[in-house]
């Protein structure tokens, strides 16, 4: 069984080295009884949650990884063999998993079976799992969007940010991202249907750069990246505007977060800031099928996906999201069935 061994606690941005990959036996049965579910994992996840479970005291109330142990997260895995009477052999199921080929998963609360497969089984680690019902009930519940509003969401090519870009764009918004790239900004403008899209990193003036975009200003700023980007839409933000903050990823890896300046503007111009976890929304998760699926099916939401081939290849592609490296979903193929 091959897996990836977290090696050690991590300080500042997590390297390839903080990680390794070995081989071990593993016995391909679930015990009678034992609740357990034997798996076998197809698609592991990327998350920039992870390197905050790779610190050695984990915020937020998320579990620290322990050193010696395979990484978890979220993954779509096939049930090979179980011992608990909600799983037979041949069910295919999303939830955390081991960062492994195969998974004896002794807790699975967080295990859905997966109803719809005329869509890709990636998906459910990024569209229609967690990140997809992050985007849906960030932009829908927490920003309490109306059409016509001015939209601007940062890291807006990644597993988040593209589909809250696509939802507000359904909704009739007006809708810019930022992101590090110009292969990123291209995918925004003629891939995802963004109405503009910038390079941040291009950008010496943020505040310019928005006041370039929004000469109206903002609306509505759906965060993943906090620090300087945070202030710069803190004074282009519009009289009753509303912030959802989902992450801030460019704090992740500091010893010491950066200050934001412009807090008075929540003042003056009574700016909604919300921060907001997607574990306090999953019972919105049917209803959130219910609306997806026909948006996929009728070609309505696309989805973009980078995939690694080969256990051997996550930890690249697991620390790639804290330079940018991955364009759109991160995902690591293990194996296709
Ligand atoms: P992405 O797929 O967007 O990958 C991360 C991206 O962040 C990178 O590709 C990179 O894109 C950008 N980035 C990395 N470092 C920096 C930096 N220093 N400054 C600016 N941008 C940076 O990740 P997700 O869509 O999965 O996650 C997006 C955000 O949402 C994260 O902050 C994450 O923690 C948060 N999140 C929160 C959840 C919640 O429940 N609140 C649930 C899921 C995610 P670029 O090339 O544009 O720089």
């Amino acid at each position: 069984n091959k897996q990836v061994i977290f090696r050690d606690y991590v300080t500042g941005f997590p390297k390839e080295s903080d990680m390794y990959v070995t081989t071990s036996t593993i016995n391909l049965r679930a015990p009678e009884g034992s609740n357990s579910v034997l798996v076998k994992n197809l698609y592991l996840s990327c998350d920039p949650v992870m390197r905050v479970r790779m610190a050695r005291v984990s915020v937020g109330g998320f579990s620290s990884f322990t050193p010696g142990s395979p990484l978890t997260g979220l993954g779509v895995a096939k049930v090979l063999d179980s011992g608990h009477p909600d799983f037979k052999p041949g069910d295919l199921v999303w939830g955390v998993t081991g960062w492994e080929e195969y998974s004896l998963l002794s807790g699975i609360e967080s295990l859905r079976k997966i109803q719809h497969t005329d869509v890709p089984l990636s998906y459910y680690i990024g569209l229609l799992g967690m990140p997809g019902m992050t985007a849906y009930a960030g932009f829908y519940e927490v920003c309490t969007p109306k059409s016509g509003e001015y939209v601007f969401i940062s890291a807006a090519a990644g597993a988040v940010g593209q589909l809250v870009g696509q939802f507000a764009k359904l909704l009739g918004c007006y809708v810019v991202g930022s992101a590090g790239s110009k292969e990123k900004v291209d995918l925004l403008k003629n891939k995802l249907g963004f109405d503009d899209a910038f390079n941040y990193k291009e950008e010496n003036d943020l505040d310019a750069a928005l006041k370039r975009y929004f000469p109206e200003g903002i609306d509505i700023y759906f965060e993943n990246v906090g620090g300087k980007t945070l202030d710069a839409v803190l004074i282009n933000m519009r009289v009753h505007g509303r912030i959802a903050v989902c992450g801030m990823i460019s704090q992740y890896n500091l010893d010491e977060t950066e200050g934001v300046k412009n807090l008075t503007c929540l003042i003056y111009k009574r700016i909604h800031m919300q921060g907001f976890t997607v574990r306090d929304y999953y019972h919105l998760y049917p209803k959130f099928l219910e609306t997806v699926m026909p948006y996929i099916r009728e070609g309505k939401v696309v989805y973009v996906e980078d995939k690694a081939e080969g256990l051997e290849s996550a930890p690249t592609a697991l620390v790639g999201l804290f330079s940018g490296r991955n364009v759109g979903k991160q995902v690591v193929v293990v194996a296709r069935e």
